[in-house]
C-alpha cells in the first residue's frame, strides 16, 4: 500500500526552495489542522488547471477565458514596446511599479553559465516576427531585456542579444538601468526601484 505521509512529502519537496525536512512538516501541519482545510488545499490545487491557463501571446499564466490574457488584450497598452521578463513573478513585479504600459513577453527561465536551463527561444522569435509584421504605430520598435541583475541574468541576456541581432537594424534593444542593485532579482525588488531601473534603461 502507498505510504500517504511519504507520497505528499515528496510532492511538497519537489517545490522550489523546499527540503524533505520543511515537505514533513507541511505533511503533518496538514495532518493536524482540519479535514476542511485539506480539502480546501486538495480543491485549490486541482482547480488550477482548469481557471489558469497559459496566455498564448505573452506566455504567462492567468486567469480567465478570452484568447489572450487582459495584458496582451489591453489596447491601450503601446505594442511597440515588448518586455522580456524571465518568469512570472518578474512581470507581477513590474506590474506593481505601474509605470510599464507595452507589452510583456516571458521567457520561461535563465541560462545558467555551465550551460544549464533554457529559455522560449523559438517561441521568442515567432513573437519578434509578429511584431515586426506589424505597420506603423503597432510595429514593434523596442524590447526591453527585464531580467534580473545575476551571471544568470547576464548570461540569458547574452544570448537574446544574439538571437535578436537580425533584427537590430528595426528594433532598438535596451536594458534596465542601475538602480537595480548587482545580484538583485527582480521579482523581489520594490517598485520604486524597478520604476528606476525602466526610467534608466539604456541601449543593450
Ligand atoms: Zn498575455
Amino acid at each position: 500500500m502507498a505510504n500517504a505521509i511519504d507520497d505528499l512529502a515528496s510532492a511538497f519537496a519537489k517545490l522550489p526552495g523546499i527540503g524533505p525536512r520543511q515537505a514533513r512538516r507541511f505533511v503533518y501541519h496538514l495532518l493536524a489542522a482540519p479535514a476542511s482545510e485539506r480539502a480546501a488545499l486538495a480543491k485549490a490545487v486541482g482547480e488550477l488547471g482548469a481557471a489558469v491557463r497559459q496566455c498564448p501571446e505573452c506566455l504567462r499564466f492567468a486567469n480567465g477565458s478570452g484568447p489572450v490574457c487582459n495584458y496582451c488584450a489591453d489596447r491601450s497598452r503601446d505594442d511597440a514596446e515588448l518586455m522580456l521578463v524571465e518568469k512570472d513573478q518578474d512581470l507581477a513585479a513590474v506590474e506593481r511599479a505601474g509605470t510599464w504600459r507595452g507589452r510583456y513577453f516571458v521567457l520561461g527561465g535563465v541560462l545558467t553559465l555551465s550551460g544549464k536551463g533554457a529559455i522560449r527561444e523559438k517561441e521568442l522569435l515567432k513573437r519578434i516576427e509578429k511584431g515586426l509584421a506589424d505597420s506603423g504605430q503597432t510595429a514593434l520598435k523596442e524590447v526591453v531585456l527585464a531580467l534580473s541583475a545575476t551571471s544568470e541574468g547576464e548570461h540569458t541576456a547574452d544570448r537574446v542579444r544574439e538571437l535578436l541581432s537580425p533584427y537590430r537594424d528595426r528594433i532598438r534593444v535596451s536594458a534596465l538601468g542601475r538602480g537595480l542593485s548587482t545580484g538583485s532579482e527582480l521579482e523581489y525588488s520594490d517598485a520604486e526601484t524597478v520604476r528606476a531601473a525602466l526610467r534608466n534603461r539604456h541601449e543593450s
